[in-house]
């Protein structure tokens, strides 16, 4: 089936008390990596690229990989552009095929984020494109939990935010981080909490890596709706390229090396499906 907006995953995934794996990916294999693990699982996906990724991977590329593999697996396919810097980029991505789009301005003061999450928002929507915003920081792992807990979203900022914009998704700041962790993170469930309770639009978690599996466990029982895992999924990509070069110093297949992290990556998402799929009525 075609690519579709991710809000009616996000949608479906609160009626079925179960959170959608939003997961990374740059090229050809780690597309198919978690296709492949979302159609074993029984499971609708978000595939990301990452902005930084795009110059690698190229927006019309990715569009046309996730298109053409959505159009060989029987569950539902939404392509985004993950912590999309800018209206522009946003709009390039949309223009080239993407069903979904974040526009991160939360580093801007909260004005700018409204106006162009807004601007954001009409385009997209015009277009049948969802649309994820972030308000709060959601900073690297490396960082001290001192550090990652400045950037917390205020619940009752967050509610007028969501209400504001229109979004489909809010990223919110509870004491996760990007990438591998320096200190053991220490979520905020209570903030949390409250905002499920109080923001009218679904909640999404960034920082899906390296965190217990009993704290995202404890999250989708709360109700998120979205977890991005990005660093897991390509860490068990390499180890898979690393394991089968390091058997051997002459030239392998590379076929075989593609194939080998590719598989590798798809036992990591099959892990994460278990844990997204908890509490799936
Ligand atoms: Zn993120």
């Amino acid at each position: 089936m075609p690519l579709v907006p991710f809000a009616d995953l996000l949608a479906d995934a609160l009626k079925h008390h179960y959170t959608v794996a939003a997961f990374n990916v740059l090229n050809l294999e780690t597309a198919q990596a978690v296709a492949e693990a979302a159609e074993r699982s029984g499971s609708p996906l978000i595939m990301q690229v990452f902005h930084a990724h795009l110059a690698h991977s190229g927006a019309d590329f990715m569009a046309a990989i996730a298109e053409i593999i959505s159009r060989h697996t029987s569950v539902p396919i939404s392509l985004s552009l993950d912590h999309g810097r800018s209206y522009e980029q946003a709009m390039m991505c949309i223009e080239n095929g993407f069903s979904g789009v974040m526009i991160d301005l939360s580093s801007s003061d909260y004005e700018k984020n409204v106006e162009e999450t807004k601007r954001v928002v009409s385009a997209a929507h015009s277009r049948g494109v969802s649309v994820e915003a972030e308000l709060g920081k959601v900073i690297d792992a490396s960082s001290s939990v001192e550090e990652i807990g400045r950037g917390m979203t205020d619940p009752e900022v967050a509610a007028s935010f969501a209400a504001e914009t229109g979004i489909d998704a809010l990223a919110v700041s509870i004491g996760t981080a990007h990438g591998f962790y320096a200190d053991k993170p220490q979520i905020d469930f209570p903030r949390l909490e409250k905002l499920l309770s109080i923001v009218d639009c679904p909640i999404v978690v960034h920082g899906g890596s390296d965190t217990p599996d009993d704290d995202v466990i404890r999250m989708v029982g709360m109700g998120i709706s979205k977890l991005n895992v990005g660093t897991d999924l390509m860490m068990g990509y390499e180890n898979g390229l690393r394991r089968i070069l390091s058997s051997s110093p002459d030239f392998i297949d590379l076929q075989k090396v593609l194939e080998a992290g590719r598989d590798a990556e798809i036992e990591v998402c099959l892990h994460k499906f278990g844990l997204l799929n908890k509490f799936r009525i």
